[in-house]
């Protein structure tokens, strides 16, 4: 295995600097053992890092960073479940399992994230009726070294307590090797645009729901205005179109960002920033009701790719789920906030918020969507210390509003923002189980100590 020392590595997008004693890229399971016992060499905590495109602080530097990217192997493709090592990433994975007739039961849209990632930590996007919130709770079976360097497989009918546990691990509680997760045969997605505002949006949420569809929505708070991604599968057609797709993503990874750094560099004032903001997304509302739908697009093609190292013109976000129940006050509330924090502070996010209605889901103890349906509110932006700054007092409207973060998707968290949203219960429970399982810390760092 490869073993490094005293290195210094960069999050993705550079967002986040590390700088672990020793970063070490195991190949087998035998140095992943050989990691999590030998302690001298590989100093504690041990944490399990996948692609690095959480957007929080999480991948911890005090101790051994172990890249889980070298295993990558698919191990088996079923019918109805994949096998495979954590390191592989998703838009490889669904690209092959395109080639068997299969898809995942939840197609997120990056396609950077691991399998180990995915198996432990939270992860959205809109689910469609019936499907569960978290693409984690899909996984069936898990094998991992435990933090006292043993072997454990655990699958979720034997298991499904320390599955429930592993689901929301984080790596916390072991480093995954191998994973089984469900999969579905394909299907012809139906998709359409809508441009709505926010009292349309409002109105017309329950007929989405009524109408069988997964809702994703664009948010643009400047011009309380939302573009609502409607999407169904279509299994009277075969899957045909992709193009429509390449098109969104293409704005979404590279030309909004481009663009609206240009306007913010350009601009000689608020006035005239602000002006240019609303023609370019009034632009990309258009284009996306207008253009970007089809009856019978592939599933695949939803997926993007983000490289690393995208340069100043990346897109980043952070993001927390509300109750269903109430969602619509809140999210007007977002919006003359975002407006009120420009006239306090001049400073206004430079890019659509994005959010997601995600189902009830209860199979990781740490899920976001616990409670209920849930509808979340992300944020995104191109960076930047006033964006940092921002972020903070967002996460306080947040907490204050009922809503609930991602351990790895919402920077800037603090201990009582997670101990309001998850509930004392919830983190003791975790607390004894992290204690049994690793009482000298082998897993645990400080971003986790300080939260929970
Ligand atoms: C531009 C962008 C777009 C995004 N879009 C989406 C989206 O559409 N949907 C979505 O759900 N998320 C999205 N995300 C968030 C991202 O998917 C999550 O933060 C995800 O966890 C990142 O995966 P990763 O492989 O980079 O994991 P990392 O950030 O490296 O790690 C995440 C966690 O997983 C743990 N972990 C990793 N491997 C293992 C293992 N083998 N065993 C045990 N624990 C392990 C780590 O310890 C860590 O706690 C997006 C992020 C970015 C930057």
């Amino acid at each position: 295995m490869d073993i490094r020392r005293d290195v210094k590595i960069k999050s993705w997008d550079g967002t986040w600097d590390y700088s672990p004693k020793v970063l070490v890229t195991p190949n087998t399971v035998e140095d992943l053992v050989e990691i999590i016992t030998d302690k001298e060499r590989f100093p504690s905590p041990v944490r399990p890092a996948g692609s690095m495109h959480s957007t929080a602080r999480m991948n911890g530097d005090e101790g051994t960073m172990v890249d889980m990217k070298a295993m990558n192997r698919i191990i088996e493709i079923g019918k109805e479940t994949v096998t495979v090592e954590p390191g592989i990433s998703f838009q490889p994975l669904a690209l092959e399992l395109k080639k068997h007739g299969l898809q995942f039961h939840i197609m997120t849209e990056i396609g950077n994230v691991t399998l180990g990632a995915m198996a432990t930590a939270a992860t959205k996007d809109s689910s469609f009726p019936g499907e569960l919130g978290q693409i984690s709770s899909y996984v069936t079976a898990m094998r991992y070294v435990t933090p006292k360097g043993e072997i454990r497989s655990i699958n979720e009918k034997d298991d499904p307590h320390e599955m429930f546990l592993m689901r929301s691990s984080y790596g916390l509680l072991g480093i995954v090797f191998e994973l089984t997760i469900r999969v579905r045969p394909t299907k012809a997605l139906w998709l359409r645009h809508r441009n709505v505002s926010l009292q349309e949006f409002r109105e017309r949420f329950p007929q989405y729901k009524a109408d069988g569809c997964a809702v994703m929505y664009y948010i643009f708070p400047y011009d309380k205005r939302v573009v609502v991604e409607l999407k169904k599968d279509n299994p009277d057609e075969t899957p045909k179109q992709e193009y429509r797709w390449k098109y969104r993503n293409r704005f979404w990874r590279k030309y909004d960002p481009l663009i609206t750094r240009k306007i913010e560099e350009w601009a000689p004032n608020q006035k005239v920033r602000a002006f240019l903001d609303s023609v370019h997304f009034g632009l990309i509302r258009l284009g996306l009701s207008r253009l970007v739908g089809g009856d019978k697009t592939w599933p695949h093609a939803q997926i993007i790719n983000y490289p690393r190292d995208p340069g100043l013109n990346r897109y980043i976000f952070s993001m927390w789920a509300f109750p269903q129940e109430g969602f619509f006050d809140i999210l007007d509330a977002y919006c003359d906030f975002l407006i009120e924090y420009e006239k306090k502070t001049g400073y206004r996010t430079n890019l659509p918020s994005v959010g997601y209605s995600i189902a009830q889901d209860r199979n990781a103890l740490f899920s976001y969507c616990w409670n209920g349906p849930s509808l979340s509110i992300d944020p995104a932006s191109t960076g930047g210390k006033a964006w940092e700054e921002f972020l903070k007092v967002y996460n306080v409207f947040c907490s204050e509003h009922g809503g609930t973060p991602l351990f790895n998707q919402t920077p800037f968290l603090t201990h009582d923002q997670v101990h309001k949203a998850f509930g004392e219960e919830r983190i003791a429970e975790f607390k004894a189980a992290r204690q049994a399982a690793d009482p000298d810390d082998r897993l645990m760092d400080d971003y986790f100590r300080d939260l929970l």
